[in-house]
């Protein structure tokens, strides 16, 4: 059938609800759960199909399962990929597609402030495949054409970063990559964690970026109940780390699969209302008395408000802010009793569902980090790191500030 909308710009929202499924099509509205480990063949020419690369022959569900499959198309049109690959985790999806991309002895450039994971992975996995990670501070950008050789095999972003909410220049340090690239006559590959953003509010493909890992248990997901991750980029991209994945084996579950295609579907009314909920927050904390400083991209305080407000298109849900104790407590132990005294934000780690959470980052993503550590990515004891979620702000608001006022 003549696909009519075929030349229209299909908005975000609409793809998230339909994904491929926007034409007319013979079906069921809500895309069932192939839950099963291996598919019938009608007779013998079925495996020979697939030895020949037919990808319409399903075979084996850590290869490729139909769920899982739907959901890769929704979220590659959704980000405007050529293709996706849904994996277990946000770490399965960003370690694969790592070790798709990069051979030993071969190097990551990448910026400190990363999801605690990531930098645990870098400092203490990758080694013993040698590979190294050289750090470069995202703040002077021309760092970067000193630490990017021969051996660079991946430049590896985070923005925002986590827990700081520092905004990395992307667009400059892409430039820079391509301009070393010529000068070394070699591709390395451009990767972003785009999971605290989303695609909503921040395109990492406009800026230049090759690849897209994220983790899908977040904002994707957005109901703290589903665990996944995916990688988006080129289909000859997607289809080196779909070789990689089968072997590591770290594929979607069909269930999950299942739970994410749902979910996608409030994912633009879920963020927007994230968005409004964060800077509403993040304004009504600045205010008061017991808190020392508020990170939110959206506020003009932020050092990187400008940056923000260039490459991204929604501030997100993410807030941190450092509290200021009153009565001689020590910035965690405040934090600590701030975190413990509310009613309506969870204390839970995580982030990116529909409920209010809150973290210390001392204590979750940058536990058993030295001092020095810390202090390079810019982690203070009296940091809360709030995800903020869908409920009523003024409840938000109320519940912050009866907490904080304890200290
Ligand atoms: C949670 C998270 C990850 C890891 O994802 P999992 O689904 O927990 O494996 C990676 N990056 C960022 C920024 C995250 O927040």
């Amino acid at each position: 059938m003549a696909n009519k909308n075929a030349q229209r710009d299909i908005s975000l929202a609409t793809k998230a609800i339909h994904g491929s499924k926007l034409y007319a099509y013979q079906g069921p509205v809500s895309f069932p759960i192939f839950q099963t480990s291996t598919f019938r063949f009608e007779n013998s020419e079925g495996p020979m199909k697939f030895a020949k690369g037919d990808p319409s022959v399903y075979v084996y569900t850590r290869y490729h399962n139909p769920t899982v499959h739907d959901v890769e198309e929704k979220l590659a049109l959704m980000e405007g990929a050529e293709a996706a690959a849904l994996f277990s985790s946000g770490m399965a999806a960003i370690s694969t597609a790592l070790l798709a991309v990069t051979r030993a002895g071969e190097e990551i450039v990448s910026t400190p402030a990363l999801y605690g994971g990531t930098y645990r992975f870098f400092r203490d996995e990758l080694p013993k495949l040698d590979i190294h990670t050289k750090y470069i501070n995202p703040d002077r950008p021309e760092t970067l054409d000193n630490a990017v050789t021969e051996r660079t095999s991946v430049l590896y972003l985070e923005s925002p970063t986590n827990p700081t909410l520092d905004v990395v220049d992307i667009a400059e340090l892409v430039k820079r990559t391509r301009a070393m690239e010529k000068w070394l006559g070699k591709k390395i590959t451009v990767m972003i964690d785009n999971t605290f953003a989303t695609i909503l509010n921040q395109n990492p493909f406009r800026l230049g970026v090759d690849v897209i890992v994220e983790s899908a248990t977040k904002y994707l997901g957005g109901h703290s109940d589903v665990m996944a991750g995916a990688v988006l980029g080129s289909k000859e991209m997607i289809s080196r780390v779909k070789t990689s994945a089968k072997y590591y084996g770290g594929c979607a579950d069909p269930f999950a699969a299942y739970l994410l295609h749902r979910s996608l579907k409030t994912f633009q009314l879920r963020v927007e209302r994230q968005n409004e909920n964060a800077m509403a927050l993040a304004r009504a904390l600045e205010k008061h008395k017991r808190v020392r400083r508020v990170i939110y991209p959206g506020l003009s305080s932020h050092p990187k408000h400008k940056l923000a407000k260039k490459q991204m298109t929604g501030f997100g849900g993410m807030v941190t802010f450092e509290v200021k104790p009153s009565k001689g407590l020590a910035p965690l132990e405040a934090a600590t009793a701030v975190c413990d005294h509310l009613h309506v934000a969870v204390n839970a780690s995580s982030l990116g569902g529909v409920e209010t959470l809150v973290s210390i980052p001392v204590y979750t993503s940058h536990v058993f980090m030295s001092d020095e550590e810390l202090a390079q990515h810019g982690v203070a004891k009296g940091m809360i790191r709030v995800s903020v979620g869908v409920e009523g702000i003024e409840d938000l608001i109320a519940d912050f500030s009866q907490a904080l006022s304890i200290i």
